[in-house]
């Protein structure tokens, strides 16, 4: 995804695409410098699809850079500086993304990279002490500039320098947004993005999904972290169900297949895609059955004509190329105990993990 701009920028910025990234960059760009926003994109967050938006509204060039597998194994080894709410290892997060733009300064000829944090602004990764904890550990110290909250915080070498004018860069302090609004007004932003700019590691349910995948398996892949943001998630035991609620949801479902996966699709009825996916063992005959008795109570339309008719539903199983048809009653009232990842889980595995450590 690395689609690389064959120019020369200033500056690179991390540019999630929440309203604090894009003042960011457009405030140094007003003091004439070229910034290319680096727009991360991980199983967990990114909305690369927005990068043409962002440029015809906010008037900044962005490309999206896929750490995936840098994350995800940031992930799996255990952020060093642990998880905020839910599942949000915000620290090293902002640590992955700017030891990873450090090595694009090159690439890009940039002098510097820029960052749309504000001190205080943030319980967790935007205290003074964990920005400079971000500083020192992404070891970008002498590269960082952080426009926002520039005045409230020592001079950077680029501003020693007089490559960038501290006196135009902000003194931005604090959880207020008041600052952010009036610039926001000035630029002439009729569409104000949220301050985060979106990740689901920071929601309950997000969470809640992320950790049942966690708890099955030891190093679950990108793969399986964007297949378990889809959709509808039911576990039984390590038997993982995933299904679409909508079109767009089974597109999805369709984009993360892999070979090992079952499908399950409710025939001569409208119905959702739905993926087996095998974790700690393999699933059979009768998991499917279970599953596909499951998946056909979400086919409203099959399941109506079950009811009236009491006949049952064919379900295709497809694995690869091979497949073959079931015919079930569609039900919730299952053989095994299907559940949906609830939030509790995530508070436990949080406390066991902190257990394990001591
Ligand atoms: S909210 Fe998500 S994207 Fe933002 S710093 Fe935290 S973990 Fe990273």
């Amino acid at each position: 995804m690395n689609n690389t701009v064959n120019k020369k920028y200033d500056a690179l910025a991390l540019l999630s695409g929440g309203l604090d990234s894009i003042l960011a960059m457009r405030t140094v760009m007003d003091q004439g410098l070229s910034v290319l926003g680096l727009h991360y994109v991980t199983p967990f967050f990114g909305k690369a699809h927005l990068i043409p938006f962002w440029k015809d509204h906010y008037g900044i060039e962005v490309v999206a850079v896929d750490i995936c597998q840098q994350y995800v194994d940031m992930m799996l080894d255990g952020p060093s500086q642990g998880y905020g709410k839910w599942l949000n290892p915000c620290i090293d997060c902002k640590i992955t993304m700017l030891s990873h733009a450090v090595e694009l300064l090159t690439e890009y000829e940039a002098e510097f990279l820029i960052s749309g944090e504000v001190v205080g602004q943030r319980p967790m990764s935007q205290r003074e002490d964990a920005l400079n904890l971000i500083t020192k550990r992404a070891v970008v110290r002498d590269v960082l500039l952080r426009p926002l909250c520039a005045k409230k915080l020592p001079s950077t070498p680029m501003e020693a320098s007089g490559l960038v004018d501290r006196e135009k860069l902000h003194d931005w302090y604090g959880r207020g947004r008041k600052e952010q609004y009036k610039l926001a007004a000035h630029y002439g932003f009729t569409e104000i993005p949220t301050p985060a700019g979106g990740c689901c590691l920071t929601e309950a349910n997000g969470a809640a999904r992320f950790v049942q995948l966690l708890i099955h398996k030891t190093r679950p892949t990108p793969n399986d972290f964007a297949l378990a943001r889809v959709g509808r998630q039911y576990w039984a035991g390590s038997h993982w169900l995933t299904f679409g609620r909508t079109a767009a949801d089974n597109a999805q479902v369709e984009a993360c297949l892999q070979s090992s996966d079952s499908t399950l699709k409710v025939q001569g009825f409208p119905g959702p895609l739905a993926v087996c996916r095998p974790v700690a063992e393999e699933w059979d005959a009768k998991a499917i059955e279970d599953a596909a008795a499951l998946v056909a109570s979400y086919s409203t339309k099959a399941r109506k004509h079950a009811e009236k008719t009491g006949e049952h539903i064919t379900v295709r199983v497809q694995c690869g190329e091979e497949w073959h048809d079931i015919n079930v009653m569609p039900s919730r009232d299952n053989l095994l105990d299907w559940t949906e990842p609830k939030p509790e889980i995530v508070k436990a595995w949080k406390k066991d993990l902190l257990e394990a450590d001591r």
